[in-house]
């Protein structure tokens, strides 16, 4: 299972919970309150579960979606399907 990461919310910066679950589970488990202490500013925070965020998600809830687009230049190649008669 991974590692349910927690964003400061004095420093911004991301921390690991020691709470292994994953999306299925965390969903179950929204609303939990957790306690955790912060390596960034020392304190504790009282966030919820679903404060929470996956490593491998990529998306972080609280800094918004940021997608990058890599154009594409590339043609689509002239390929058609062949029939063979017979
Ligand atoms: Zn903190």
């Amino acid at each position: 299972m991974p590692l349910l990461l927690f964003t400061c919310p004095s420093t911004g910066g991301s921390f690991a919970s020691g709470i292994h679950t994953d999306a299925r589970s965390l969903a179950c488990v929204a609303q939990l309150p957790v306690r955790l202490q912060c390596p960034h500013c020392g304190k504790m925070h009282q966030v919820t579960a679903k404060s929470g965020y996956f490593p491998e998600a990529g998306s972080d809830p609280a800094a918004g979606s940021s997608q990058v687009d890599h154009a594409r230049d590339r043609s689509p190649a002239p390929e058609r399907p062949t029939r063979l008669a017979g």
